[in-house]
């Protein structure tokens, strides 16, 4: 992907696009794959970087989300089982299979969460991944040697995808421009185009720059995340506001808390959330927590409590319990859950991780909600609407067996050039070559491009990303000939 030929492409002002996408995240990018896809002609602007939003900070779980049937949601469970199944057919080198474990201290939770978790696998039907299993406590602690062992009676293990969520964005935007989209990061929407009260374009301005753009289209798409409504409010100020953010923060920590291959999932913490401790890369994830009554923002902070709840939590269920010396890096992001009607007082965990889709009298298409794993269904639904609003030819949906471009360049760039095979940080599985790739074919403009979404060193150990910035930014500046621009 060549930033600069996009670019230029998008200041060309003599095209007139089908479809706009305003937002760079799971949803928006799946919908530029979808658009173009079908032959349309697509542009896809990105305010900050792809995934800097809430795509890059999610639990990195391709799943069906097996807690929804606690909730009886089971067409969300079944759409994202489904769309797991798909993802491991479409970008074998992004998705992988996990194990999980459930634990069990009392004698009721192995039946009962060992029913929901059979259930869970025969609703997989063909596109299961492996058969969920009952293990007596000897067995648990055979693939979770740090589990805590006091009173522990067994559990029920069961499988579910993992991937890292930046390298798949990176997939898709690669996709997307490979069947004639034009995708960039950092180009931020200031405005809607109107015309006889119909929305037929987008205002922007490129960040590095600061050059304006404008951008015409038949159809513009509003897939902007927990920023839905301010978008929503640029084409209509008294627009109804669809959107209550939910705060999830995630901790990292050393892999001594968690050996082995396996994951533990704690279906319900003390206020009815789900816990995962997940091997991640060399380290452990730990997450999430359901944070209502949030600020919408880029950036959103793991908030003192929120650390606290997941050491507490953590400290019950592993052998060793961990504590605020012990985590290398945290990090925060705002689920977009569109706000059901009754759901005044209602804790945001129990609001649906479903999808909606919203048309304003001017036209432009809202897409909001879902979930990573659905992505791909959500773009479908989104797509087939947007070629209904512009009366576009008719052509079907081609993603559910469409392969995507997942492969990294880092591998070429480092068989090219032997310099770029030295590690960035003895603490981290990333090489120059990894940012090289970044630069050159991934789009990355700025140092946390490179270190918080292409790679994910400043997501696994801050300390070790911030040792080895020095190098690369001065690897960057003699790359692109100029100093590196702070966004
Ligand atoms: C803590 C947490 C854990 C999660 N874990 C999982 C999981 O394990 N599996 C799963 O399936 N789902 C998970 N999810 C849900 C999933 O991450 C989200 O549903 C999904 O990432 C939302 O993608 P999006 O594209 O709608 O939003 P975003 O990723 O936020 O993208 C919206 C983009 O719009 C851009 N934008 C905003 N305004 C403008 C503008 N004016 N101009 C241009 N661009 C603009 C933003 O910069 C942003 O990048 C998790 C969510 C959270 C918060």
């Amino acid at each position: 992907m060549n930033r600069s030929e996009i670019l230029s492409r998008l200041e060309d002002n003599s095209e007139t696009w089908d479809v706009i996408i305003i937002g760079g995240g799971a949803t928006g990018l799946g919908i530029a794959v979808d658009a173009a896809t079908r032959g349309y002609k697509v542009a896809l602007v990105e305010q900050a970087d792809f995934g800097e939003g809430t795509s890059s900070k999610s639990t990195k779980l391709i799943h069906g989300g097996v807690r929804y049937l606690r909730s009886g949601e089971v067409s969300l469970v079944k759409e994202s089982l489904r769309e797991r199944g798909r993802l491991f057919q479409n970008a074998p080198n992004s998705v992988k299979a996990l194990a999980f474990v459930v634990p069990a201290y009392r004698w009721y939770e192995r039946l009962f969460y060992g029913a929901g978790l059979f259930l869970y696998d025969f609703l997989a039907g063909s596109l299961g991944i492996k058969k969920t299993a009952h293990l007596n406590a000897k067995e648990i602690l055979e693939v979770l040697p740090n589990l805590n062992s006091e009173g522990l009676r067994g559990g029920t293990l069961y499988w579910d995808g993992q991937f890292d969520d930046t390298r798949l964005l990176i997939a898709l935007a690669r996709t997307a421009v490979a069947n004639g989209a034009a995708v960039i990061n950092h180009v931020k929407v200031t405005g809607l185009i109107k015309e006889n009260e119909k929305v037929i374009g987008v205002n922007a301005v490129e960040q590095v720059s600061g050059n304006e753009i404008s951008l015409k289209a038949k159809v513009v798409v509003n897939a902007t995340g927990a920023f839905t409504d301010a978008i929503r409010k640029m084409n209509n100020e008294e627009a109804e506001e669809v959107i209550t953010p939910s705060q999830g923060i995630h901790i990292v920590l050393e892999r001594e808390f968690l050996d082995g291959d396996t994951g533990i999932m704690i279906p319900n913490t003390d206020d009815g959330r789900v816990l995962f401790a997940i091997p991640w890369h060399n380290r452990v994830l730990l997450g999430t927590t359901d944070t209502g009554d949030v600020p919408v923002s880029l950036h959103p902070k793991p908030l003192k409590e929120e650390i606290d709840y997941l050491l507490e939590h953590a400290g019950r269920y592993l052998t060793k319990a961990p504590t605020h010396k012990d985590i290398r890096a945290s990090f925060a992001g705002l689920r977009p859950l569109v706000r059901p009607p009754d759901s005044k007082g209602k804790s945001t965990s129990k609001i649906s991780r479903s999808h909606s889709i919203f048309v304003s009298d001017s036209g432009m298409l809202t897409i909001a909600g879902g979930k990573w794993t659905t992505y791909r269904q959500m773009a479908e639904d989104a797509v087939d609407r947007v070629a209904e609003l512009g009366d576009f030819p008719n052509a079907p949906c081609s993603t559910y067996d469409l392969s995507l471009l997942d492969q990294s360049t880092a591998e070429d760039e480092a068989a090219a050039d032997e310099s770029l095979r030295q590690p960035l940080d003895p603490e981290l599985p990333y090489t120059m070559a990894d940012v090289a790739a970044a630069v050159r074919t991934e789009m990355a403009v700025t140092l946390e491009d490179v270190l918080h979404r292409r790679t994910r060193c400043a997501f696994l150990d801050e300390s070790a990303a911030s040792r080895c910035s020095g190098k690369v930014v001065t690897w960057m500046e003699k790359e692109i000939g100029g100093t590196v621009p702070e966004l």
